[in-house]
Order: structure tokens, then C-alpha cells, then sequence
């Protein structure tokens, strides 16, 4: 046996996640390790908790990041949120609003499916339906940014329609938060969690959340225990709450934390518009260079997500070499389709770092390549 230090190839990460890090954030997070309770990382924290509520766009006392990847932020949203029995309706267009079902059924609460299509976004219509027929539900829970097929939903006006009929929000927006226009304040969501490796260019393993003070209160006075220690959060704001003393609850990330940090920073110095901007041009001037090639986007112009884009895959064209060539002759990753979508689509991300001019240049030429020359 003759084991090595492990060195990564050089990749260009154009898949579904996780999008290439900012040199900074690396070099962040290579910085010496300090204990999580000393007075200069809880300072960190602090920063942290402030960077990430302009992030969300909130003023949302309890914003934090989870420590561990957005599924987890996910079943944190719903094992707080909701109590056994509760009906929850949730809203299922592909693969992560499914998983959100199987959640809320482990978690104990009643799902009740809001039928969606794949590569279509939720259609208000149909959750207005289904919370009309139904006054037991109370609260309601949705994707943004549906990474499995690329279909962008309408947040503001969802929220509005749980709203209407005294609903609850739960918003997954893990590939949207630092790259598709989002607002937690102003739409009036309830509990929002995100991940750090899409759009904000950050090692996996961090799930950013942000409670309502609704939501908090309702937390705070259920019936029954929330079910997880770890996730609970009521146990979890000893350590991450504002005012009194930080005690210990688990040894967060560290390093992982300050990498965050520098992507909040780095965040915070483009603007957060302008980084929605810049993955919403990107995302057009892919889909026009696609067309020049004869490819075409799956999702209708109109519900299209920049920052996640699924092509047809055309007849004929060898979906696994086409993949395995753009790794091999050109170290750059794509998606593979999902479920219903398996060697239907390719899933091509330009999230965050990964977001670029440079990047839309090549991955157009090695996928033309790859498609014509075998
Ligand atoms: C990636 C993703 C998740 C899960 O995040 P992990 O960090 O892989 O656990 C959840 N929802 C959406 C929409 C995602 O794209």
C-alpha cells in the first residue's frame, strides 16, 4: 500500500453543485483553527448572522447557518415548523419538493401534495386549489429553484397564497440564494434555508437559515418536542441566538465557517442585485449560444432558472460519452438529467464562481465538440 496526499484535479465545475470556490474563500479557510467559544469567533458568528440577513434580505433575528448541507437545512425547516399530525402542503415539480415529502412523513406531519410538473414551475392555481379544499393546512412548502429541473417558481406570489389562507411558509432556496432575485422580508416567508455550495461558491457542508418571528413563536410554543436534538431549535439558539451567553450545543465547522464568510463578504462587495444580475445575463447569453449550436433549453423561456439549466438532449447523442468527454478532454463537469429526466437532459449550472463569461465560452465549445466530432 503506498498512500498519497490526495490532489484534486483541476476542474471547471459546471454541474448542479458545488460551483467552483473563490480563491479567497479557500485561502479563508486555511487560516488557523480557534475554539468555536472564543470571543473572536463568536465576533465571527455575529458577522456572519448580519452578512447572511442581507444575503436573505431580512432583518430576521434568528438567521444562522445549519451545520451540515442544505438537506439538512431542509429537515430543519420542517421538524421545527411542523408538529406531528400537522397537514403541510407541499408542492412537488421534481426531485427536492418530493424530498420535502418524504420529510414532512418522517417528521410525523400529514403531507398533502400540490401535483406539480417537471420542468414547469409550481403553478399558483394549483396550490390555490388545494388550499381552498382544505382549511385543516397550515403551513405550505416549496422549492425556488428546483436544481433537478431547472424551472424557476414564483416565491412572492406563492407566499401570498399561503398567506391568504393563514398558511405558514417554508421556501427551499438552495440554488437560489445569491443568484435569483429573493426577498425574505418583503414577501413575508417564513422559515428560508439555503446551502453554501451553489450560488454563494462555498465548500458543501453549510445549510444558511432564516426564521420569521412568527415562525420563532410558533416554534416556541409547540404542543410537542421537536423530534431531533440536533436540529431543534431551541436547544441550537443557546448557541447561535443573539444577547446572553453562547453555550455550547455542537462544535461547528470552523473553517467551514470562515469560508462562508469570505463568500458573504464577497457577496456583499458586488451588491446583491448585481449578482442576481450577473447570473441572470449569463443564464440568457448561455441559452443564445445554445441555440447557435442547435441545442435547446428544457424549461420554458419564461419559468427558466439562470443559474440551472437543463438542455434536450438530442437524438442519437451518447448522453454518457458526451459527459465523460467534457471531463476528460476538458476537466469540466455537467449534470446528468434526474428521475423522469435520465438521459433526457444535461444540467448545466453557472452558479456562483462558476458564473462567468469564460466558462459559458467553453462549455459551449466542448459540448459542441464532444456532440459532432465522435
Ligand atoms: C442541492 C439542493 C438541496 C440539497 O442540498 P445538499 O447540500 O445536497 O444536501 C436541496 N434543495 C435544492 C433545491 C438543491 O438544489
Amino acid at each position: 500500500m503506498n498512500y498519497k496526499p490526495f490532489i484534486p484535479p483541476e476542474r471547471i465545475l459546471m454541474g448542479p453543485g458545488p460551483s467552483n470556490i473563490h480563491p479567497n474563500v479557500l485561502s479563508a479557510m486555511s487560516r488557523e483553527t480557534i475554539g468555536h467559544l472564543d470571543p473572536e469567533f463568536i465576533r465571527l458568528m455575529d458577522e456572519i448572522k448580519d452578512l447572511l440577513k442581507y444575503a436573505f434580505q431580512t432583518s430576521n433575528d434568528v438567521t444562522f447557518a445549519v451545520s451540515a448541507p442544505g438537506s439538512v437545512g431542509m429537515e430543519s425547516a420542517i421538524v421545527n415548523l411542523a408538529e406531528p399530525g400537522e397537514k403541510v402542503a407541499v408542492c412537488v415539480n421534481g426531485v427536492f419538493g418530493s424530498r420535502m415529502k418524504d420529510i414532512i412523513e418522517r417528521c410525523g406531519g400529514a403531507p398533502v401534495v400540490v401535483e406539480g410538473e417537471w420542468g414547469r414551475a409550481v403553478d399558483p392555481s394549483s396550490l390555490e386549489k388545494v388550499l381552498s379544499q382544505d382549511a385543516g393546512i397550515s403551513v405550505v412548502a416549496f422549492v425556488h429553484a428546483e436544481t433537478s429541473t431547472g424551472a424557476l417558481s414564483d416565491v412572492k406570489t406563492l407566499a401570498e397564497i399561503a398567506r391568504h389562507h393563514d398558511c405558514y411558509t417554508i421556501v427551499d432556496t438552495v440554488t437560489s440564494l445569491g443568484g435569483s432575485e429573493l426577498k425574505v422580508d418583503e414577501w413575508q416567508l417564513d422559515v428560508v434555508y439555503s446551502g453554501s455550495q451553489k450560488c454563494l461558491s462555498c465548500p458543501p457542508g453549510l445549510s444558511p437559515i432564516t426564521f420569521s418571528n412568527k415562525a420563532v413563536q410558533k416554534i416556541k410554543n409547540r404542543k410537542t418536542r421537536v423530534q431531533s436534538w440536533f436540529m431543534d431549535l431551541n436547544l441550537v439558539l443557546g448557541y447561535w441566538g443573539s444577547g446572553g451567553r453562547r453555550t455550547y450545543h455542537h462544535t461547528a465547522p470552523i473553517n467551514s465557517l470562515y469560508g462562508l464568510h469570505e463568500s458573504l463578504l464577497l457577496l456583499k462587495e458586488e451588491g446583491i442585485e448585481n449578482a442576481w444580475k450577473r447570473h441572470s445575463n449569463n443564464g440568457k447569453l448561455f441559452c443564445g449560444e445554445l441555440n447557435s449550436i442547435g441545442l435547446k433549453p428544457y424549461v420554458p423561456e419564461h419559468e427558466r432558472l439562470a443559474q440551472l439549466i437543463t438542455i434536450n438532449i438530442p437524438d442519437g447523442t451518447d448522453d454518457a460519452y458526451v459527459r465523460k468527454n467534457l471531463l476528460e478532454k476538458y476537466n469540466l463537469e455537467i449534470g446528468a438529467g434526474l428521475g423522469p429526466l435520465t438521459g433526457k437532459v444535461w444540467r448545466v449550472g453557472l452558479m456562483g464562481y462558476s458564473s462567468s463569461k469564460k466558462n459559458i465560452d467553453l462549455c459551449i465549445t466542448a459540448l459542441n465538440n464532444s456532440i459532432n466530432n465522435r
